[in-house]
């Protein structure tokens, strides 16, 4: 018996068990794997998930990893570098950690607070007493599954999401969600202070490929390299992601000094859900934070800090909930989230539908690469660093399109 059950330690999940037990509550996560354990990710930090990371408490550590200052767009043949701007709120830097590596920082640190971390352990299903959720059924490699018991259970199980669609979460299938593959090559250029984006991909003939590619250095010798796809690209399905990737590393080897038949490991690939795609977010005694809940941010793939940043706010509703010892509380949590996300959510679910069309896609980027101003306003909008004091050019012009998507009903 717990007070909060938490399903799944990745970094929704140990925020969760983190700021749960710094209220003082008695919180359990349970992750089926061990960590440290690898997850298929571009391993990219931005301010805002650096933003949480320090409010964990975890500056220190994150130090020993490699800092980053800002983008390097590339395109058309030609580079911008866009250093972070500044916010009022988020640090002008970034960082690049191995999951395997993060995971462990962020779930050790969720312990050192005081939660309990049960690894090896999987949820199988949903405890239910007249129609609440009352914990799982847990299952470890040895013996038979048990019954763990709480009051209330927090689903942190990632984009899969198999706890979640037991209790009857899914996806908005209108909405877009996304697709990556990434893997990693040693490069002497693994400690750049720039992470690159490419906004236009190709294949081994030079013919314009959908998608983005990035490179990301990782400061211990390789550099993650990856690709991504948003389901609104035209032929989206007919794109095979493996050889999407080999034609990026081709197309990069020479300036990366890659070679792009040796990656360190096998390419491994992921499905993104985003714009706040899965719901419902709140049940009488459950919430869905994270992956779980399709928190990434449409116009980046970026899903680690918005992992943190559910977590911890769903965090803050269980424990007025049991402060209070009034479950109806936790119905507050929706619309946190939908004060914090929803309207930039629509703005990016409607912006993905427009680089979806290849020849708006090459239109938009062509007119960035020429543009540095723009760049780096469009920087801001898309990192979700606009500032909320101040309307720069970046603020007006996402006011603009955040009045067209009021105009777009199902955006
Ligand atoms: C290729 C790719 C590249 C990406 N690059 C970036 C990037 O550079 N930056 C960024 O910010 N985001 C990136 N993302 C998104 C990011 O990886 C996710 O948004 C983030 O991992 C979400 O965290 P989470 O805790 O919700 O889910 P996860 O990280 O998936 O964690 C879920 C955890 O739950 C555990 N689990 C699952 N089911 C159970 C169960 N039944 N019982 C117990 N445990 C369970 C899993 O083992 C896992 O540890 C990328 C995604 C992909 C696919």
């Amino acid at each position: 018996m717990t007070e909060v059950l938490v399903v799944g330690g990745g970094p929704a999940g140990a925020a969760a068990g983190y700021w749960l037990a710094r209220h003082g509550h008695d919180v359990t996560i349970v992750e089926k794997k061990s960590f440290p354990r690898e997850k298929t990710c571009g391993d990219g930090l931005t301010p805002r998930a650096v933003k949480q990371l320090d409010d964990m408490g975890l500056t220190d550590e994150l130090a020993q990893y490699h800092r980053f200052h800002g983008l390097r767009a590339t395109g058309m043949g030609r580079e911008l570098e866009l250093e972070w701007p500044e916010h009022p709120v988020y640090p002008q830097h970034g960082y690049v950690v191995r999951r395997r590596e993060l995971d462990t920082i962020v779930a050790t640190n969720a312990e050192k607070a005081g939660a309990v971390l049960l690894e090896g352990h999987e949820a199988l299903t949903p405890i239910v007493d007249r129609g609440f959720v009352r914990g799982a059924l847990v299952a470890t490699e040895h013996g038979a599954p048990t019954e763990l018991r709480a009051e209330y259970t927090i689903v942190a199980d990632g984009a899969n999401s198999r706890f979640g669609r037991a209790l009857g979460t899914s996806r908005t299938r209108q909405w877009p969600y996304g697709t990556a593959i990434r893997t990693y090559w040693e490069s002497p250029r693994h400690d750049e202070p720039w992470i690159e984006s490419a906004l236009d991909l190709k294949d081994r003939n030079g013919n314009p490929m959908p998608g983005y590619g990035w490179i990301f250095p990782v400061g211990d010798g390789t550099v993650n390299v990856g690709v991504g796809l948003l389901s609104t690209f035209r032929d989206f399905r007919s794109v095979n992601t493996s050889h999407l990737l080999d034609s990026y590393a081709a197309q990069i080897a020479d300036r990366w000094q890659i070679d792009p038949g040796a990656p360190t490991t096998r390419a491994t690939s992921g499905r993104i859900p985003m714009g706040g795609s899965v719901g419902p977010k709140a049940g009488p005694t459950y919430l869905v934070i994270g992956d779980a809940a399709g928190s990434v941010n449409p116009f980046n793939g970026e899903g680690i800090d918005y992992a943190y940043e559910t977590a911890r706010m769903a965090a803050d509703v269980v424990h007025q909930a049991l402060v209070e010892d009034d479950a109806t509380g936790l119905q507050r949590y929706p619309k946190q989230l939908d004060e914090a996300y929803g309207q930039y959510f629509k703005v990016a679910r409607l912006f993905a539908r427009v680089i979806g069309r290849p020849a708006l896609m090459r239109e938009l980027t062509r007119a960035g690469m020429h543009n540095r101003s723009l760049m780096e306003w469009v920087l801001r909008i898309m990192a979700n660093l606009l500032r909320p004091d101040e309307l720069g050019p970046a603020e007006a012009a996402y006011k603009a399109a955040a009045a067209i998507a009021r105009l777009a009903p199902d955006a």
